[in-house]
């Protein structure tokens, strides 16, 4: 039978914000419709029915076989979960910073009382294995390090299997913390493989759900450190969260409307298959920045490193952000300020979750609009055939089409 061709299909809807934000992101309809459901016991079998599901699937895209516990709060609350749940106060951990993120995930491990190295590598650029393994060296013995999956703030995505393997070869003991709250269900990942520890998540990014839940996916090594860990927890603290999932509930009263999402969407996305979502990711990715770049906006990270779910774009000096800001919005297009040091600097836009290319390319067309009615130099047409075509591409659908003319 032949396969089916990758999705293309238009979902631009003109009563509709074309929100363009690395997360939260819209939602498919049957997501939100899911979202509405009469409560139910969430100590019921329904309940974990539905927790059983959501967890089978998120294994998939974690690359896992690990126990994946979903707690209600937000990424960061996933992030501080990884913390205290493996760490004592005064174990010693490198923190690889590429970003705002990363830095944040530093400061949970300072605020609990972790000794905190930091790498911190210049914005825009990823961590590289060898100044990693110079890093490592230079100090211990480590408990953990800390890295980041994808950056959200600067748009790149960190070669994490190769960082682990660094870690894995110079310092076997250390856990390994991954924040992959903007990258995990994208692109292809592979938790165990890789021997990452644990790895977060957040239900408002690729998973097509609305905020809410975030998911810590723990290793057999991090259970044990955690039996030890002295970090003070409660409301976080992961065991917990195993004892009650082992019966199909939670410790605490969950996100239930998250959850009745996040069954649906987990369900379309085993629908879709994961190959054709990490097709579209890289095809959306890969239209945003030649769109863009036909636009004249620099890319902000390198471009080895170019996040598959977020394009970061310098501003050019000459361009007001509220003034061109103002034009997106009235065109109903949403996309992402500089965050941090990078306020007014660069802006972002998303491309993760129910993303397709044709929203992609609605976006395009709406920032050569707004160019045009700043008053710009752009050829109508440009950002979009451009995207089109790196988009097409990607998917292998025009291989040839430029040879021919
Ligand atoms: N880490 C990364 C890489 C993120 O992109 C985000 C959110 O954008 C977070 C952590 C924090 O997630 P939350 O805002 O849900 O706390």
């Amino acid at each position: 039978m032949e396969a089916p061709p990758p999705r293309l299909e238009a979902s631009v809807n003109r009563f509709e914000t074309n929100l363009r934000i690395p997360g939260p992101t819209s939602l498919p309809s049957a997501v939100r419709e899911a979202g509405a459901r009469q409560m139910i016991n969430h100590r019921g079998p329904e309940f974990a029915g539905m927790q059983e599901r959501v967890v089978g699937g998120l294994r998939e895209f974690f690359g896992t076989a690990n126990d994946i516990v979903l707690l209600t709060c937000a990424g960061t609350g996933g992030l501080e979960a990884a913390i205290v749940n493996t760490l004592s106060p005064g174990d010693r951990v490198l923190a690889v910073s590429i970003g705002a993120f990363g830095d944040r995930f530093a400061a949970i491990a300072s605020t609990y009382g972790a000794e905190v190295t930091r790498l911190d590598v210049p914005w825009g650029k990823a961590a590289e294995p060898d100044a990693l393994a110079d890093a490592l060296r230079a100090g211990g013995p480590w408990q953990a390090v800390l890295l980041t999956h994808n950056e959200t703030s600067t748009g790149v995505m960190n070669p994490i299997a190769d960082l682990a393997g660094v870690v894995r070869e110079l310092a076997p003991d250390a856990l390994i913390l991954v924040d992959g709250v903007s990258g995990v269900g994208a692109v292809p990942f592979r938790q165990d493989a890789w021997g990452l520890d644990v790895v977060v998540s957040g239900s408002q990014k690729s998973w097509m759900a609305a905020p809410g839940m975030a998911f810590v996916s723990v290793s057999e090594r991090a259970w044990q450190a955690g039996a030890t860990a002295r970090m003070p927890r409660y409301y976080l603290d992961l065991a917990k969260h195993r004892e009650s999932q082992a019966s199909g509930q939670t410790p605490w009263t969950p996100a239930v409307a998250v959850v009745f999402q996040l069954d649906v969407a987990i369900g379309l996305m085993r629908d879709e298959g994961s190959e054709a979502i990490f097709a579209r990711h890289a095809a959306c990715a890969a239209a945003t920045r030649a769109g863009l770049d036909a636009l004249g906006f620099r890319l902000f990270p390198d471009p080895a490193h170019a996040s598959t779910t977020v394009t970061c774009v310098h501003l050019p000096d000459d361009l007001d952000w509220k003034a061109f800001n103002a034009q997106l919005k009235r065109r109903k297009l949403v996309v992402a300020g500089g965050q941090g040091k990078l306020s007014g600097k660069v802006f972002r836009i998303g491309h993760l979750g129910t993303v397709t290319l044709d929203e992609i390319l609605g976006c395009l067309g709406a920032i050569e609009e707004g160019l045009l009615a700043l008053g710009r130099q752009v050829t109508p047409g440009a950002g979009v055939a451009a995207g089109q075509r790196a988009g097409l591409e990607s998917l292998g659908l025009i291989a040839g089409v430029e040879a021919r003319g």
